[in-house]
């Protein structure tokens, strides 16, 4: 027995999934559509979703941000877990990805929750810090380009109240992140913010190793 975090086998992670994973048919049949697709990895796992979706209820989350739809996975689990006026807006640049997401949101009967803004996220957080919404966020998921992560992260936390949680996805960068001969600028970003973060005070935090990586940064 170790008290490092154990390294999952394939048949620890089916363990995991079959003994825990609550997931709706809407959101197993977008997960199955998804992953014909090519770009597939850009989804969240599910039980990142389980894991997010009790995040969100455990801070009694209303008002949400995302920063990367893609096909829509992540922002299903949250607004499956949202109460009936809870909110998402949702920031992405796709037409082609976000097709997919709003046809299951409809199909899921969530779609009312979920504002989305196809634009680039950076100027959508900016639209809402200019139109007075600072403070007024409990939760945002940033899973965007990594080079703009940085700016997605100082938008969240003035847009998010304090003790409000953003969570920070891909961190771990498929291990890249610790490869001193990958500079490329993706994989520099994702160093430059985690190495802010550590010594972040305006924030608690916490990498958690799930899936890819996910850091949490609570605002203090
Ligand atoms: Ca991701």
């Amino acid at each position: 027995m170790s008290n490092q975090t154990l390294n999952l086998t394939d048949t620890v992670y089916k363990y995991l999934l079959n003994v825990s994973l609550r997931e709706s048919e809407i959101m197993a049949d977008l997960r199955r559509e998804t992953a014909t697709r090519s770009d597939a990895n850009m989804q969240i796992s599910p039980e990142q979703g389980q894991f997010m979706a009790m995040l969100v209820k455990l801070i009694g989350a209303k008002r949400t941000l995302e920063v990367g739809v893609f096909t829509g996975y992540s922002a299903l689990a949250v607004a499956h877990a949202l109460p009936d006026d809870g909110e998402i807006i949702a920031c992405d640049v796709s037409e082609e990805f976000t097709a997919i997401a709003r046809r299951y949101w409809a199909t899921a009967g969530v779609a009312d929750k979920i504002d989305l803004r196809l634009a680039p996220a950076l100027e959508t957080l900016e639209q809402l810090i200019s139109d007075r919404q600072e403070n007024s966020f409990d939760f945002a998921f940033i899973d965007a380009d990594k080079t703009n992560y940085d700016g997605y992260y100082e938008y969240a936390l003035r847009l998010l109240r304090t003790g409000g949680l953003i969570a920070i996805d891909n961190v771990l960068w498929d291990g890249k992140i610790v490869d001193p001969s990958i500079t490329d600028d993706d994989t520099e970003a994702i160093r430059r913010l985690n190495r802010k973060l550590h010594g972040d005070d305006r924030v608690d935090i916490s990498m958690v190793p799930i899936a890819d990586g996910l850091t949490l940064a609570r605002k203090r």
